[in-house]
């Protein structure tokens, strides 16, 4: 009989052929996730183990688990042989009041007892050695989850404490993040590693204009994702350059739109570099004026590569909640400046049209600026610590 951790797995089971490349990438992630712990990692089918921790360690480690994309829920269990007596001589020894159901599954069929079984002999066993305790099958106080698995094992847990979610960090392939200091691109960079996207990111920032906190803000934002995204190479662009030469030759209304054209292009090209397959950003639509469905036109039409934009139909209210579950939000509110904010045009335009940026492109060598700035770059790997 032993202390263990019992990890319930989402979505993995609907991916048929790639089901063991799933499996195989979750139990890295916990690995990596876990590097500092020593610990035992065993996959009987359906459920992942881990055992032979330090005790103490127990709570760190949950909350390390948490934040595993993939993991659903996280038990801390007892773990008994699949053996009739020994199950029933343990629940015996359960000392409970208040209402109770057992729930009982029975996932290796060799074993003597049905779930519905198993259910209703262990409840019998509880009430005798319980005299404050009832069965309540819909509310009770307290569930006692039985768990029969395929390695001649079981499990007995009371609570399971809510993961992540999603699909396995890395899953679905790499993509870049344009990460500004606000409080959208972070929780847009969180919901695409959510469902299998490994991050790298890039920050613009036009340094003197923008202050050299502004950038460090940027930093302590990329770490916090880092607590889920475990990793990311962040990509710093000079971006002061263009915005003077969009300031001298561009006209005003305009300059928000060909500075976003600008961004995009220069995301393509750290994403061709770098092998990520797709752009996130942070919009939503109407937002502001460069996110009307007009200006989301005009700054797309200049990459090909696909652009996900996980919060375009949230609330502000719906992005907030989720920067505070994420640790993100308090960063993101820091007065510093954004580049996006340096030289603003008092109206920009609402309804952009793809040819009259074209026209305020052809004051400036594009070519020029985007290699220069690719050129200037500055790359940091982020993680948590
Ligand atoms: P956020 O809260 O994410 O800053 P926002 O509501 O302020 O968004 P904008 O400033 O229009 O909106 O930016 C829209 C998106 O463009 C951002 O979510 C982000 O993905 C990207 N972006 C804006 N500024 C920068 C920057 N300086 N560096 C990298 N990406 C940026
Ligand atoms: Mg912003």
């Amino acid at each position: 009989m032993k202390k263990v951790l019992l990890l319930k797995f989402g979505e993995l089971f609907l991916k048929g052929k790639n089901k063991k490349d799933f499996e195989n990438l979750l139990i890295d992630n916990i690995k990596y996730k876990l590097s500092e712990f020593n610990f035992k990692l065993t996959f009987p089918m359906g459920r992942i183990i881990i055992s032979d921790y330090d005790e103490f360690e127990e709570d760190l480690i949950v909350n390390k688990l948490t934040t595993v994309f993939g993991l659903i829920g996280v038990s801390k269990a007892t773990e008994l042989s699949a053996d009739v007596e020994e199950i029933f001589n343990y629940v015996s020894q359960i000392k409970i009041s208040g209402t109770f159901r057992i729930n009982a599954k029975r996932a290796d069929k060799k074993f003597p007892l049905s779930s519905m079984d198993l259910e209703k002999q262990l409840g019998g066993v509880v009430l005798e050695n319980n005299k404050d305790a009832q069965v309540d099958l819909h509310t009770p106080k307290t569930y006692i989850n039985v768990e029969v698995r395929f390695n001649n094992l079981c499990y007995i847990y009371y609570e399971t404490i809510k993961c992540a979610g999603g699909l396995p960090l890395g899953s679905a392939g790499k993509a870049l993040l344009l990460l500004s200091g606000g409080i959208d691109s972070p929780v847009a960079g969180y919901l695409m590693a959510k469902r299998g996207l490994k991050l790298e990111a890039v920050h613009f920032h036009s340094y003197p204009y923008t202050s050299e906190q502004a950038k460090e803000k940027v930093i302590t934002l990329g770490k916090k994702l880092c607590k889920y995204c475990d990793e990311i190479k962040l990509h710093i662009v000079s971006f002061t350059k263009i915005q003077e030469q969009i300031h001298m030759n561009c006209d005003p209304e305009y300059m928000i739109t060909i500075m976003r054209r600008i961004m995009m292009r220069i995301a393509e090209k750290i994403c061709n570099k770098n092998e990520l397959g797709a752009i996130i950003t942070g919009e939503s639509l109407g937002q502001v004026a460069s996110q009307t469905m007009q200006s989301i036109n005009v700054t797309n039409s200049v990459v090909s590569l696909p652009v996900f934009r996980p919060v375009i139909a949230f609330d502000k209210e719906d992005i907030v909640e989720i920067a505070e579950n994420i640790g993100t939000f308090e960063t993101s509110i820091l007065p510093y400046e954004d580049c996006c904010t340096v030289f603003l045009p008092k109206y920009p335009v609402i309804k952009p049209t793809i040819k009259k940026a074209e026209y305020q492109e052809k004051f400036l060598d594009i070519d020029m600026l985007v290699e220069e700035a690719l050129n200037s770059q500055e790359e940091i790997v982020l993680t948590n610590n």
